[in-house]
C-alpha cells in the first residue's frame, strides 16, 4: 500500500458531514453579511508570499511548498489565502466590478509544519477579506462575522482577544521601543528571536519557548504607542464590540506571525482543542494592496482553520445521510430492467432510491434492504410484471399491497414526505 503524505488527511464518510456543516453555515453567514465567493488556483508564484506574506516571516522561511517547475518558474502551493485574494482583486480590478469587495474564499492551504492534533500540512481554511474601507465599523464587522460563525456552530469554551499593533508611524516606533527594552536580555532569547528581532520584533510576541516567556511578558504593550488616529481607531472598534455584546479581552502579546498586519489584530481562541487553539485569525492589513502593485486601499479579513472548527463542533453536530426511502427488489432478469427503470425513475422524482446490483435471490435483496435500513421495498416479479403492478412492503410493520405501476412513483412520494422529520 502506498500512504497518504505526512502531514495531509483523507476526509471520510462519517467525518465529512460535519465539513459539510461548517462550510454549509459559513456560506450562510458570509452571504448574511454580504461576502461573496471567490476561488483563486492553489498555486501561485512564489514571490507573492514572499512579498506578500513576508520575507522574515516563519511560513515564508521555513513552511513553503516551493519549487521549480518545467518552465524554469519559481512557483509554491498556496500557504495563505490573503495574498492571493489581494492579486486577484488588483488583477481583476475587482474594485470597480463590486461596491464595496467582500470576499470569501474556502479551500486547502499548504505549509510544511510539524504536524499535530489541529496541525497539518495540507489544511483548509475559510477565509474572508474587505478592501477599501478605512471606517472601524468594518473590523467590528469582520469579529463580529467570525464571532457569529463560531456561535452559529455551536462550538462552545471560546474566547475573542483582540489587540492594536498600531500603523506604518506608530510601528515602527514600538519596535524601537521594544528592542531598548530588550536590552541586555536580547542575548538570552532563543535564535528565532534574535532573527526577530533584526527582522520584525513584534513577532518576538509570538515565540513559544518556555525559558523566554518570563522576559517577553514585561516587554512594553503596542497599545500604549498608539499614535492618536490608531488610538481612536481602536477605541472606536471596543465602543462596536461592546454595543453589539460580544466579549473580548485585550491581549498585548496578539501580534501574529505574519508581517502586514496594522492596527486590529484578533483571534478566536477554543479551549477544548488542546495546544493548537486559535480556531480564527486576523486584522487589518492597510499597506499590503499597495505593496502587491495595487491601488493605495486598505484591506482587513481573517481565517478560519476548517479542521479546527470540526474538531469544535459539538460531537454529535453533522447530519449523516439517511437510508434511502425506497429500496427496489427484482425477481427474475425480465423484472430487473423493469426495476433499474423504475429506480432511476423514483431519483428524477426527487425520492432516494436503492437497488441490488449484483442479482440476489429475493431472500438476498430483502437482507440488503434491511441493511440499509430502507423503509419500504418495491418488489417486481413476474406476477406484478404481467398485472402492471408492484408489490410495496413497510418494512417496519411487514403490511404487503399491491400498487399500480402508473401510482407508484406518487406512493412513495407521499410516503416520504410523510416519514421524513
Ligand atoms: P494563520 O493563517 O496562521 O493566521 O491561521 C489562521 C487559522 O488557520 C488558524 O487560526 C488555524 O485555525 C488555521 N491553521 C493555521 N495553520 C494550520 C495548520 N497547519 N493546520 C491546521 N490549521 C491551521
Amino acid at each position: 500500500m502506498i500512504p497518504a503524505i505526512r502531514g495531509t488527511r483523507d476526509i471520510l464518510p462519517g467525518e465529512i458531514e460535519r465539513w459539510q456543516l461548517v462550510e454549509s453555515t459559513a456560506r450562510e453567514v458570509f452571504e448574511l453579511y454580504g461576502y461573496v465567493e471567490l476561488r483563486t488556483p492553489i498555486i501561485e508564484r512564489e514571490e507573492l508570499f514572499a512579498k506578500g506574506t513576508g520575507e522574515s516571516t516563519d511560513i515564508v522561511q521555513k513552511q513553503m511548498y516551493a519549487f521549480t517547475d518545467k518552465g524554469g518558474e519559481r512557483v509554491t502551493l498556496r500557504p495563505e489565502a490573503t495574498p492571493s485574494i489581494v492579486r486577484a482583486y488588483v488583477e481583476h480590478g475587482l474594485e470597480q466590478a463590486m461596491a464595496v469587495p467582500k470576499v470569501y474564499l474556502i479551500g486547502p492551504m499548504f505549509r510544511y509544519e510539524r504536524p499535530q492534533k489541529g496541525r497539518y500540512r495540507q489544511f483548509h481554511q475559510l477565509d474572508v477579506e474587505v478592501f477599501g474601507v478605512k471606517d472601524p465599523s468594518i473590523d467590528a464587522e469582520i469579529i463580529d462575522l467570525a464571532w457569529t460563525l463560531v456561535q452559529r456552530l455551536g462550538i462552545e469554551n471560546v474566547e475573542l482577544v483582540i489587540n492594536s499593533v498600531g500603523c506604518l508611524v506608530c510601528g515602527p516606533r514600538f519596535s524601537q521601543a521594544l528592542v531598548a527594552a530588550l536590552g541586555a536580555d536580547l542575548s538570552k532569547l532563543c535564535s528565532d528571536c534574535q532573527r526577530r528581532a533584526a527582522a520584525n520584533p513584534l513577532r518576538i510576541f509570538d515565540c513559544k519557548v518556555p525559558e523566554d516567556q518570563p522576559i517577553i511578558d514585561r516587554l512594553p504593550h503596542t497599545i500604549d504607542f498608539l499614535c492618536e488616529e490608531c488610538r481612536a481607531h481602536f477605541e472606536a472598534v471596543e465602543r462596536y464590540l461592546a454595543a453589539y455584546g460580544i466579549p473580548y479581552h485585550l491581549s498585548h502579546r496578539l501580534a501574529r506571525g505574519i508581517d502586514y498586519y496594522t492596527r486590529t489584530t484578533f483571534e478566536v481562541l477554543g479551549f477544548n482543542l488542546g495546544a493548537q487553539n486559535a480556531l480564527v485569525g486576523g486584522g487589518r492589513y492597510d499597506g499590503l494592496v499597495r505593496m502587491l502593485g495595487g491601488p493605495d486601499r486598505v484591506g482587513i479579513g481573517f481565517a478560519a482553520g476548517l479542521e479546527r472548527l470540526v474538531l469544535a463542533l459539538p460531537p454529535t453536530a453533522g447530519r449523516v445521510s439517511g437510508p434511502p426511502d425506497a429500496f427496489v427488489a427484482a425477481i427474475g432478469d425480465a423484472s430487473r430492467d423493469v426495476a433499474f427503470q423504475l429506480v432511476r425513475e423514483l431519483r428524477l422524482a426527487g425520492i432516494r432510491a436503492d437497488v441490488d446490483y449484483e442479482s440476489r435471490s429475493l431472500r438476498g435483496q430483502m437482507k440488503r434492504a434491511d441493511r440499509v435500513a430502507a423503509p419500504l421495498v418495491l418488489i417486481i416479479g413476474g406476477d406484478e410484471l404481467a398485472r402492471g403492478q408492484v408489490k410495496v412492503k413497510d418494512m417496519r410493520t411487514g403490511e404487503q399491497a399491491d400498487v399500480a405501476r402508473a401510482e407508484i412513483v406518487r406512493f412513495v412520494q407521499a410516503r416520504a414526505a410523510a416519514s421524513r422529520p
